[in-house]
């Protein structure tokens, strides 16, 4: 199958890209690695009269610490937080990106393609919104700055309007007795997650819980934060089984009744629940200095 025919542009500027995006307005598309664009060509459901590859975008690409954040580029691709070095304080990256798709989609596929995709089952976007992430937009007129909850609101739907670009992706870098996990449910290596937790816990001295923040995807048309989280965990040991426990179901109830049929969403509570509590004890424990791989885990 091939995409419906198209104009190509290929700027090597972002103030190339948003012109060229703002001059055909909702005839253009942003191209990041193709992964979900062009297959939803292919199948008829977008087809753009001009598509902006955003590849010759130097500044999209680099990954970098500054002012207490890493700064991902939009065009990062999933491979680079394959590696543990792209991002040694956020082990939690590497625990997404390893399960994303395969070698060949990772090794196209951008962080900033996927929040923009905003599937409702894509990886970044829990691991984002546990992490407090921060979008950098800029269309032709101004440039801002949103959370990523302000960004995504359902199904493959963002705040994002024509000639938007996500620019880059701000993570705050944790403090030392923070530690993050991400777990995701695939039935088949590679396969979009079934259910996935994301969590970041910053622990104090005394082993409680001073701060946490969870984030469900694949359970509700969009990824959700758990809003009684911290209500639950703070002043808790990670360890405190009754705890984690209600952790498991405050997350539980952020999954959509209305989002699957009722067995699948049972299903889905279910494993919820099981990858809150295993995500909480990694967390806790990357929090106090252990090196935890989430391979074990899933
Ligand atoms: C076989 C297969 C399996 C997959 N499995 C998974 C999986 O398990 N987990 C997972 O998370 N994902 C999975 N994906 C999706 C993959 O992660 C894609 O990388 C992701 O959806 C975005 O694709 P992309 O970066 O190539 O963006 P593109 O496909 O190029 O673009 C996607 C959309 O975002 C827009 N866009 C792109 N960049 C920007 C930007 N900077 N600003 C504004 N809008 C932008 C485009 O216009 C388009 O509408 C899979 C994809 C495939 C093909």
């Amino acid at each position: 199958v091939h995409c419906p025919p198209f104009l190509y542009h290929r700027p090597t500027s972002l103030a190339e890209a948003v012109e060229t995006l703002a001059e055909f307005g909702d005839d253009a598309r942003p191209l990041a690695g193709g992964q979900s664009l062009l297959p939803m060509m292919k199948l008829r459901l977008a087809a753009p009269a001009h598509i902006v590859d955003l590849g010759a975008i130097p500044r999209l690409s680099t990954v970098e610490e500054r002012g207490g954040e890493l700064c991902v580029g939009a065009m990062v691709r999933h491979r680079i937080f394959e590696e543990r070095a792209a991002a040694p304080a956020l082990p939690i990256l590497r625990d997404a990106a390893r399960g994303i798709a395969d070698q060949q989609v990772r090794n196209r596929g951008t962080m900033g393609g996927s929040i923009a995709n905003a599937d409702p089952a894509g990886d970044w976007a829990p691991v984002l919104l546990a992490l407090g992430a921060i979008a950098d937009i800029i269309n032709a007129e101004r440039e801002w700055s949103v959370s990523i909850d302000e960004i995504l609101s359902e199904a493959y739907v963002t705040q994002l309007t024509d000639g938007d670009l996500i620019r880059q992706l701000r993570v705050p870098l944790p403090t030392d007795s923070t530690g993050s996990a991400y777990l995701a449910f695939k039935r088949r290596a590679g396969d979009f997650a079934l259910a996935s937790v994301a969590l970041r816990i910053t622990v104090a001295h005394d082993g409680s819980c001073s701060d946490i923040s969870v984030a469900v995807g694949s359970v509700a048309p969009r990824a959700m934060v758990v809003a009684d989280a911290r209500a639950v965990m703070l002043g808790k040991s990670a360890l405190d089984r009754d705890a984690a426990a209600r952790l498991g179901d405050a997350a539980a109830a952020a999954c959509d009744a209305e989002f699957d049929r009722p067995d699948t969403m049972a299903y889905k509570r279910s494993l919820i629940k099981v990858l809150t509590g295993r995500a909480l004890n990694i967390a806790a424990r990357r929090a106090q200095g252990e090196i935890v791989d989430v391979d074990r885990y899933q």
